[in-house]
């Protein structure tokens, strides 16, 4: 009788699917609930962030985690949420860190980018700088397993809007924020915004010699003009607006203090050695203060 009950309960259930709400402690101890049927994976401090929106209609997932390890734990917490398959991956960037355990979720997760992720994606595929990750430990070599590169189905160009269940997803191309091909998505019913690494959170960024400040506070402005409650970074925690401003002021501010420098006749290299900026001292990353110079350096003398 039991095991014909059983088989009844799971004849039955195969025509529905399971959504549970689940707090974020269940899920895992590096998860953050952020609205229900959102939530954010990060494994420390700093490592790129993924995020599980759950729809009527399946999983959208922003990026696919720091490492392999990091996919397959937000694969295991995907099952105590619901029993829908990933429909969508998008890439804020197309760096190894947010795209690398994309061969975990896809398919059938469709894997959505801007122009030139594949591209940079394929340049980056190198089986030496792979082998090394493995050999980090037993366990990444494991989480490896079936690794194999897989780029985006979908590139978009400038802006691209997603309509999956009840949930909007509107992706914005940010220009010369830190990738060749960043993205910005905003979900207008629950004021969320994600603002892939044009912002940090108390961290320098990376600035590549393309990666241009006015630029980039061109996209945060965007950002700040969609008033979202919630700001979730490519690494870091995720907050308010606040993170928005923190960084258009240290923006600005170095882009004065460059300009001064510069308008005294101070050449780039004296810049670099001279330029102070109490406001950061607890920020993380602090090698790559002098390619944000550098950057500013451009911004002022607009080249
Ligand atoms: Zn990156």
């Amino acid at each position: 009788m039991k095991v014909r009950l059983a088989f009844i309960f799971l004849f039955v259930s195969s025509f529905f699917v399971f959504s549970a709400q689940v707090s974020a402690q269940e899920l895992g101890p590096h998860f953050k609930k952020i609205k229900d049927g959102i939530y954010v994976y990060t494994a420390q401090l700093n490592d790129s962030n993924v995020t599980i929106i759950e729809t009527q209609e399946g999983v959208v997932l922003v990026d696919t985690g720091q490492t392999p390890k990091d996919s397959h734990i937000v694969m295991a917490a995907l099952k105590k949420v619901t029993s829908q398959p990933v429909r969508f991956i998008i890439h804020t960037e197309p760096h190894q860190d947010h795209t690398v355990g994309n061969f975990a979720f896809s398919p059938p997760g469709i894997v959505i980018a801007h122009a030139g992720a594949t591209a940079s994606m394929k340049n980056a595929d190198n089986p030496a700088n792979i082998e090394k990750r493995m050999a980090v430990s037993p366990e990444m070599r494991e989480a490896y397993k079936g690794y194999r590169l897989v780029t985006p189905n979908i590139e978009y160009r400038d802006k691209m809007t997603l309509n999956v269940g009840e949930r909007t997803l509107e992706l914005y191309y940010l220009k010369n924020v830190h990738s060749e091909a960043d993205t910005a998505i905003w979900l207008p019913k629950e004021r969320i915004v994600f603002t892939a690494a044009s912002v940090t959170v108390k961290r320098f960024g990376n600035h590549r010699p393309f990666v241009s400040i006015p630029d980039t506070l061109s996209a945060i402005k965007m950002m700040k003009a969609l008033n979202p409650e919630v700001v979730i970074p490519g690494h870091g925690a995720p907050g308010t607006a606040k993170i928005l401003d923190d960084m258009e002021q240290y923006y600005n501010l170095l882009l004065e203090r460059v300009g001064a420098m510069a308008k005294q006749g101070k050449s780039l290299d004296e810049i670099k050695k001279e330029l102070r900026m109490p406001e950061t001292a607890d920020w993380e990353g602090k090698d790559r203060f002098p390619n944000n110079i550098e950057a500013a350096y451009r911004a002022v003398k607009g080249s």
